[in-house]
Parts: C-alpha cells; structure tokens; sequence
C-alpha cells in the first residue's frame, strides 16, 4: 500500500540521528500522531523514562494533565484521535545541575513544518511550557510562561498555552487558582467537545 506524506515523513524521523553526537543517551525520537488526530498535545521533551519506556507522559506529570483535561488514560493514548508532538523529539539529557536540558533546535529546524504541514488538521493543540508557546503562538506569546497561560483567552479558539503538569509547578498553581478555576473548565469543554462528540 503506498504511504501517505504524513507516513513518509514519520518513517524518516523515526531513524532521524542528527542530534546524535550531543545525546549521551542516544536517539529515539519519541512521538504519536495519526491522520485522524484532531488535538494535538505539544510539549517540551522527553525525559529519561519516557526515553527508555517509549510512552510519553506516563508518569505523575501525565496523571496531572489526564486530570486537567478530564479524560481517562485509554483515550490519552488513543492515537487516532491524541497526537503527541513534542518540540525535541529525543531526550536531550541533563544539565550540570541536574535538569533536563532544553530541545534540540535541530529538530524544530529539521522537522516541524513540514510535520505539521502534513498532520491532519487539529481541532485544538496544547502548548504546554515556553518552547511550544514560542513554536505555536508564533511570536504572540508573552515573557513568561506564566504571562502567556494568563493571557490564554487571547489564543483560542485553536490553542491553549498551559504550564507543564509537573509537581514542580505546585506552587505556582496554588498562587493561580484562576487556572483551575476558570482555565480547566474551559479546556474540558473543548476536549470533550472535540474527541467525545459523537463517539
Ligand atoms: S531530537 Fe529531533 S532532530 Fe535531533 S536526533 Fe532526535 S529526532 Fe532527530
């Protein structure tokens, strides 16, 4: 059977090893999308676990954004219906400190135009952290990321920026309880509305 763009191009990121010399821990791009994805999860990086086990946001980070989006694990993975398209593919290691370090830049030079142009698309894409909002709001996004989750109504009806579900933003959504308040209802209307509808 031939393959669709979308397939081709996915065949050539899944052997993609540009960034090789600088991934100590070597290439995997880790990524998910289909041609009847209609929201599309967009994310940093991978970190270390999701480099070895290959499922991205399995994890408490993930249970969280599970939670904010309000639906179960089973349609989270739902690859014809989820896309998960981080903006470096590949685990980019750590930080002296210990963090994990930024994308690759290669991989948005090498890759997502010409991914997104050929994914379906998207009822709804997720910009989850500064590096997507940058890719996504094309420039729109404020100084921080904190900023532009605040202006989140100024991006819709096509995007909505959050803060990376981690426990490391605890404090930051205690000090924003508008988030959970105003922007979650919002957002599980829109995701039921656009993956439940009908199904
Ligand atoms: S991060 Fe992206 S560009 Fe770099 S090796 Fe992985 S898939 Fe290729």
């Amino acid at each position: 059977m031939k393959h669709s763009g979308l397939e081709v191009l996915l065949d050539e990121i899944r052997v993609c090893s540009i960034c090789a010399p600088h991934l100590a821990d070597g290439v995997r791009p880790v990524l998910r999308i289909s041609p009847t994805a209609r929201l599309c999860i967009a994310g940093q990086a991978p970190g270390l676990r999701v480099h070895n086990s290959g499922v991205p946001y399995d994890d408490r980070s993930g249970d969280r954004l599970r939670e904010w989006l309000g639906i179960s694990r089973a349609l989270f993975y739902d690859q014809s219906r989820v896309a998960i398209i981080p903006m470096g593919f590949c685990f980019p290691g750590y930080t002296e400190g210990g963090a994990d370090k930024p994308p690759r830049p290669e991989c948005v030079r090498q890759w997502h135009d010409r991914l997104f142009a050929a994914a379906p698309k998207f009822d709804l894409v997720l910009a989850i952290g500064g590096y997507a909002q940058h890719y996504h709001l094309k420039g729109r996004e404020r100084k921080s990321v904190s900023d532009t989750v605040r202006a989140w109504r100024e991006y819709g009806p096509l995007t909505i920026p959050l803060p990376h579900p981690s426990w490391h933003n605890n404090h930051w959504l205690k000090q924003n309880p508008w988030f959970h308040s105003e922007l979650i209802p919002f957002l599980r209307d829109c995701v039921e509305r656009i993956l439940l509808a009908g199904s």
